[in-house]
This record gives C-alpha cells, structure tokens and sequence, in this order.
C-alpha cells in the first residue's frame, strides 16, 4: 500500500511539475513578446534566450503531462534546481534584473517544498541562493547584496513554510491512513486493513513466495452473550478475544476484526497443515481460558491454505467462509474445512 501510495505521488508530482513548466514557458515568452510589442524590447540576446528557455520549458512539460513514465524520478527531483537555473541565465545576461526574475524563483522553491521531499525543497533552496548570488553580483545599477538578501530571505520563508504545512499534512495523513484500517473497539486491523494485508500476501504467494493460510472465526451464539448480559459484556468479550488472539499468534501474522463478532487471522509461510492445527488450538485455547471469564465463549473457525488452490484473494476468502459455514453446521466449537473445487 505504501508503495502503491510512493507510486501515486510521484505521479502527481511529474503532473503538477509539467504544468509548471507549461505554465513558466507561456509566461516568460508571452512576457517577451508583450515587451516586444509595447517597444520596450530585451536586449537580444536575453529575448531569444527567453523564446529558448520558453520553448524548452513548454516542450519538457508536455513530455512530463503527456508520457510521465519516460521522464524518471531523479530528473523531477533535480528540476526545481534547473528550472531556477534556467530562470536566472536570461537575466544574469542582460544583468539587469527585473521583478519577474525573483518572482519566478518562487515557482520552484514552492514545488519543491510542497510537492518533493523536506531534503530536496532545501537543496533547491541551496541551488536558487547560489544562482541568485551570480545574478546579483553582476547586475547593474542595484546593491547585488542587498538584492541576495532580500530575495532570499524571502526564498527561505516560504520554503520553511510550505515544508511545515508540507510535513504536518503528511502526519496527518499518516493519522488517517492509519484510523481507517484500524478498529476502534479492539484496535486490531478492521476489514479494509485485513483486506489489503491479504491482497498483498496473495501477491507475494503467487510471484512464487511460501503458502499462506487464512482462518475466518466466529463467536457462537454471541447474540445470546449480548441479550443475557448486555452490549457492554458483548464488547468486553470482543475486547477480550482480540488480545487473545494477538497474543496466540506470531506478529508477523495479520490478526483483524473483520465484521462484527467475526475475526481473521493471515498466516504468511504457512507450513502443509499448520493454518489447521493453529485453528484447532485457537478453538481449543478459547474454549479453556475463557471458562474463567464473566461470559464464556467458543468459537468455530474456518480455514483454507493457498497450496490448495490457486484461488485469488476473494476465492480464498470464500473457501475459509464455507469450512467456517461448515463448522458451524456440525455443532459449533469446532474448525471447518471444505475441500478445494476442482478445477
Ligand atoms: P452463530 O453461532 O450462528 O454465529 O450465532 P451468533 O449469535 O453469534 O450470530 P448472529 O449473526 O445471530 O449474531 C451476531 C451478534 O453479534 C449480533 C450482534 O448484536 C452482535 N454484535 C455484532 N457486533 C457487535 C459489537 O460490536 N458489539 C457487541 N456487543 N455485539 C456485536
Ligand atoms: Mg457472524
Ligand atoms: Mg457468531
């Protein structure tokens, strides 16, 4: 899911730098030309660098927004850097800065810092103060000291402030991505969580990882707990067998609550067997330790391994929900097995 999720942003970000640099190119030559227009023309050389830089910028945005696969992730990592480049070279030729320049500086700190990571917003900011201290040091007719500090102070605020924002918004992210797949009540994963961590063992199992085993448990006649003792002695039992359930199993197990009185256990590099015997002992442990709890329990469990089959997630899912269907048939208290559908 992580990956999936790093996968999704550096996506978004060669979307976002391709507009940018549309956006930059667009305005720079569309600048040029509305000076052209109006007399008040750039000095040659700094006007067909402009059209250049323009023309490049446009035509490397394009390729980020319409092939972004071609463009890899170090380039988006170092383009703020050249981009801030490319905004001062006109400039620096012409060396007499106009307002445009500084602020166009903004464009690459501000992506760099909402978009990249911490590391990379402050290299840029590194790479943009150098660049800027070439530009003011050769300009004419300002304090090139005074112009440095100005620009970038001003630089570094908002790269500060948008790496915050930038940094808060990923913990809070981290917070939800984190609620959403956990369960209140027990704190174990919930259904979408256990879904997920099953999808990705399923993966792992068919690129030719170990077998996994997965068991489906079900409290028996938990409604009777509810109406002889009340909600709040149904939720302790629940409480209660998830901890339980922690406890029983490895921590590189998945244990999840998957519905109401319903729980899940994934069992990665399962042994021939094993995801059956740990049901036997789960049955067996919840039966024992429980006597002793204000509302004794039992549970009947189903299971079905990988090896069996090649069923996808959801196949498997069904095939433990039918071995757990049947052990509720056969009395409740027990583990249910149903054999592999031929295929
Ligand atoms: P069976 O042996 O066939 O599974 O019988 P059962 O009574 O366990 O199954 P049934 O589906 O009839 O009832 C499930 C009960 O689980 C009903 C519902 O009130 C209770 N339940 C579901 N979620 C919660 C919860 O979060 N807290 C409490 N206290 N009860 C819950
Ligand atoms: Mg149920
Ligand atoms: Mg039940």
């Amino acid at each position: 899911m992580e990956g999936r999720d790093r996968g999704t942003e550096q996506w978004a970000a060669r979307a976002v730098g391709g507009r940018l640099m549309i956006a930059a190119g667009v305005l720079v030559s569309g600048i040029t030309a509305l000076s052209d227009l109006r007399h008040e023309s750039f000095e040659p050389t700094t006007r067909l660098l402009n059209y250049v830089l323009s023309a490049l910028a446009v035509l490397f945005g394009l390729l980020l927004l319409r092939s972004p696969g071609r463009v890899p992730y170090w380039l988006i990592n170092v383009l703020p850097s050249i981009s801030a480049i490319m905004v001062c070279i006109p400039t620096a030729v012409d060396k007499s800065p106009s307002p445009l320049g500084p602020l166009l500086l903004t464009w690459p700190v501000t992506f760099a810092a909402a978009v990249l990571s911490a590391r990379t917003a402050w290299i840029t900011m590194g790479v943009v103060a150098s660049a800027f201290a070439v530009l003011a040091s050769v300009s004419r007719g300002v304090d090139g000291v005074v112009l440095w500090v100005e620009v970038c102070a001003s630089l570094t605020v908002i790269c500060w402030m948008v790496t915050r924002l930038q940094a808060q918004s990923n913990r809070l992210r981290t917070m939800l991505a984190n609620l959403a797949r956990t369960d209140e009540l027990t704190e174990l994963i919930n259904r979408r969580g256990f879904d997920e961590s099953l999808a990705r063992e399923h993966s792992r199992h068919v690129r030719g990882g170990p077998p996994m085993g997965l068991l489906l448990i079900d409290i028996d006649h938990f409604k009777r707990v509810n109406d002889s003792w009340g909600h709040q002695a149904g939720d302790q039992a629940l409480r209660q067998l998830g901890a339980l359930l922690s406890e029983m199993f490895r921590t590189m197990d998945v244990v999840g609550r998957i519905g109401g009185e319903e729980f899940g256990v994934l069992i990665p590099d399962c042994a021939p067997g094993q995801a059956a015997r740990r049901a036997q002992e789960l049955c067996d442990a919840v039966r024992t330790r429980t006597r002793d709890w204000p509302h004794p329990i039992t549970v009947s469990v189903g299971v079905a391994t990988s090896q069996d089959t090649k069923a996808s997630p959801d196949e498997l899912f069904a095939l433990a929900d039918a071995g757990l269907y049947a052990a509720k048939a056969m009395g409740r208290d027990r583990v249910g097995t149903v054999a592999t559908p031929s295929r």
